[in-house]
């Protein structure tokens, strides 16, 4: 049995990851600002520390894979302090945790959404690392246009962050395989109140189409992060895989 750090563990793709490892035998330190074994809001400096420290403790110093899954969809800064930062600092401060082991792994949970209009300024400070100036330029995205485009740009960074990080010597050399996966719409607690209006529903499928069985449950990228992060995979690394049921297909018809 293999022992995973699933953050965003109390609800939607983060529960349905961890209930799947659980059931084929695996370890899992659930991390979430709300039921779940260690309680760490990682939107903070203190979260961060926190989930560091207990995890420590609570594996004795090991784990085999960090699957960040935390994240928040709302028109704010804390978009991008939980799902730029704390997925950073997730995957930057339980690396040492990895070392020990002899199959280790990591993923985060990014979105179709990347594909979507971003802004450049919080995308360039985000690639920074300059947590400030990206809450800065965020904060202006809101005072201009309500921070419509600050989810997308959360992803968008975020994913080119894991292109960057998985071929550099700290995961590559290390020999941990480090990917994204990008859902389509997935139906959770987050999508829910748009699914269940059919006005909203049919407005958001008309954004993000998906030809193939529509919306997903969360059990679809629960399988692909699954996978990722098992043994099985050596090679697949640096990528960002949609699981979308075509959108990304549908929409960028000419690139591969
Ligand atoms: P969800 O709201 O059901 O789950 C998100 C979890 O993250 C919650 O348990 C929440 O408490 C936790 N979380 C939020 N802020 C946190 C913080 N500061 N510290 C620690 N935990 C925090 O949503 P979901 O649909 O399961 O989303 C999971 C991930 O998938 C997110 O990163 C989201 O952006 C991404 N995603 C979702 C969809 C979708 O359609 N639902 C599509 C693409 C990507």
């Amino acid at each position: 049995a293999r022992t995973y750090v699933v953050t965003g563990a109390a609800s939607g793709i983060g529960a349905a990851t961890a209930a799947l490892l659980r059931t084929r035998g695996h370890r899992v330190i659930g991390i979430d600002i709300r039921n779940a074994d260690i309680i760490a809001d990682l939107s903070t400096a203190d979260g961060r520390d926190t989930l560091a420290g207990a995890v420590d403790q609570a594996s004795g110093g090991r784990i085999d894979a960090v699957i960040a899954v935390a994240g928040v969809a709302a028109p704010a800064p804390v978009t991008i302090t939980v799902n730029y930062f704390g997925a950073v600092a997730t995957l930057e401060r339980l690396r040492p945790l990895l070392v020990h082991s002899d199959a280790p792994r990591a993923a985060i949970v990014s979105s179709f959404s990347t594909l979507q209009t971003t802004d450049d300024d919080v995308v360039e400070a985000c690639l920074q690392g300059d947590e400030a100036a990206a809450v800065s330029a965020a904060e202006t995205a809101v005072a201009r246009d309500g921070g419509q485009t600050l989810y997308a740009s959360s992803k968008r960074a975020i994913s080119r962050w894991v292109r960057r990080a998985a071929i550099s010597p700290e995961w590559a050399e290390a020999g941990v395989p480090l990917n994204a996966v990008g859902p389509g719409i997935v139906i959770s607690p987050m999508t829910q109140p748009m699914l269940d209006n059919p006005e909203q529903r049919d407005a958001l499928l008309q954004v993000v189409p998906m030809p193939l069985h529509g919306p997903s449950e969360p059990a679809a990228p629960a399988e692909l992060l699954t996978w990722l992060t098992s043994p099985a995979n050596t090679h697949v690394t640096g990528q960002v895989i949609f699981v979308d049921g075509g959108a990304d297909a549908s929409l960028r018809t000419g690139d591969i």
